[in-house]
């Protein structure tokens, strides 16, 4: 294929991705977005096949035929709230495929090593590709939960990450520099495996969702580094693109989960100082049925409902809006608070809330709803947990400084749950055990319809 030619799918390719992502911002627009990505992606890697001398047709052939039926298993049998996992084993994916594609290109580079320039780009896509692996490995399994999601911390935890990354920082420039020294290589990569767990075992539950849009922003600067190292100015681009996006998106976390982005990069929150969080209060807790809860709902002024990872568990949307619509019959005013974390992804509640066509002017964001909860008669909570622990507001707690939908202000509050168990952050909720709280123990789909039921009976 003639150069040009090649040059000019490429921009293609590069203008599919940026009018892909531009479509991903609304979610009428997503699914669109995302096909005209993969068609760039498509079109990338068939050019790039045709341009380049292949190695061998029938182990790239093995390769695309088994990736392309994993991919489509996967993302057919992935339950949404299991979404997180999928796009941090992608980016455990991605980075190892970078961090490998640098290595390839160091060995290529022959005897006498790669240029200055090069060099650099194959140290960068080794050190943050493996840093991604690893840390992307701890964080789908804090969140599939074959890892404690508490944080995990040892003596002096920071001072030897800090130490570690310093050192990986001067292996990496020497391999830049000193083409003598290309040997240093597996070092390098072994070193920056250990500094991913380092930095993502001491990381609470909590602070997940931080820790994955930052680990997808290193796969895309690893990506890029890679795209440097083996001259693919597409590469650079997709991976620049996937690393501006992910640093956006850890911004935003970072702004709703009022963490700064130094202390999310060097795995430096979340951790407390090693000691236990709160203990499960002795406190009693009141239990509630749903015809009592329904009278304390039928005959409010206002109710927020706030949604959280159960109703996406048990798929209760649907039900909610139920609710909702008999207590609007009733004259009642009300609305859903939404916090920026609430569930498993990011937007998660949105997106529920709009499948079953909950009206938009009906949400309200941590700020608005906080600032309406003293006034507020009822705050039902479904399935939401980590979202309105007061003890955020303790210093000791791990999920300390946390902003939460603060529910304990409102007259009433009923909490809508399985049993008392800890949420995703694996500590205990003093919310349960307050004056003003109903506990209603129950699946959130059967409890909100009986409640729907018992209100439209009164
Ligand atoms: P939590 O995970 O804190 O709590 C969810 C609660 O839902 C549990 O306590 C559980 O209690 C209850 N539950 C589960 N299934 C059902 C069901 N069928 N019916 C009723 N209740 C049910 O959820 P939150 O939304 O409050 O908080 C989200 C957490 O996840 C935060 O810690 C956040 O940082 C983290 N996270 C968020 C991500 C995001 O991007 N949004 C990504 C990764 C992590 P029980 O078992 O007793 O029913």
């Amino acid at each position: 294929m003639p150069p040009f030619a090649q040059d000019l799918v490429y921009i293609a390719s590069a203008v599919l991705f940026v009018w892909g992502l531009k479509r991903l911002g609304h979610p009428e627009t997503a699914r669109s977005g995302n096909g005209l990505a993969a068609l760039g992606m498509l079109l990338a890697a068939a050019v790039t096949l045709l341009d380049r001398g292949v190695v061998s047709w029938t182990v790239l052939l093995v390769a695309l035929v088994a990736g392309t039926l994993v991919g489509t298993l996967l993302a057919r049998s992935i339950r949404m709230t299991a979404m997180p996992q999928l796009v941090g084993t992608f980016n455990a994916l991605g980075g190892g495929a970078s961090a490998l594609l640098a290595a390839a290109e160091l060995v290529a580079s022959g005897p006498n090593g790669p240029s200055t320039g090069v060099g650099l780009a194959i140290a960068l896509g080794i050190l943050v590709g493996s840093v991604t692996v690893t840390g992307s490995v701890v964080a789908v399994g804090k969140l599939q939960g074959f890892m404690p999601s508490r944080p995990v911390t040892w003596p002096l935890q920071r001072s030897a990450s800090a130490l570690l990354a310093v050192t990986l920082a001067g292996t990496a420039i020497a391999l830049a520099l000193l083409p003598e020294v290309g040997p240093l290589a597996p070092a390098l990569a072994a070193g920056a495996l250990l500094l991913g767990l380092a930095l993502v075992l001491p990381i609470g539950g909590a602070d997940m969702p931080v820790v994955i849009s930052l680990l997808n922003a290193y796969s895309g600067l690893a990506a890029s580094a890679a795209g440097f190292a083996i001259g693919n100015p597409l590469l650079v681009l997709a991976g620049a693109l996937v690393g501006a996006a992910g640093l956006i998106l850890t911004h935003h976390m970072c702004r709703g989960m009022n963490r700064s982005l130094a202390n999310v990069a060097f795995g430096a929150f979340g951790a407390g100082d090693g000691t236990p969080g709160p203990a499960e209060s002795d406190a009693p807790v009141r239990r509630t049925t749903a015809e009592e809860a329904a009278l304390l709902l039928g005959y409010a002024s206002s109710v927020i409902i706030v949604p959280g990872y159960g109703l996406a568990a048990a798929q209760a949307q649907h039900e909610a809006r139920k609710l909702m619509d008999v207590l609007v019959d009733r004259g009642i005013t009300v609305n859903f608070a939404i916090h920026p974390v609430a569930g498993r992804m990011p937007g998660h509640m949105n997106v529920l809330l709009a499948e079953a066509d909950v009206p938009y002017d009906r949400l309200l964001d941590l700020e608005d709803a906080n600032a309406r909860m003293p006034r507020t008669d009822v705050v039902v909570v479904v399935g939401a947990n980590d979202v309105v622990n007061p003890s955020a507001r303790d210093p000791e707690s791990t999920i300390a400084g946390m902003p939460i939908l603060e529910v304990d202000r409102a007259a009433n509050t009923l909490v809508v749950k399985r049993s008392l168990s800890p949420g995703f952050a694996g500590i205990p909720n003093p919310l349960f055990h307050l004056e003003s709280t109903l506990m209603l123990l129950d699946d959130a789909g059967a409890a909100l319809s009986a409640l729907a039921r018992e209100v439209r009976e009164l």
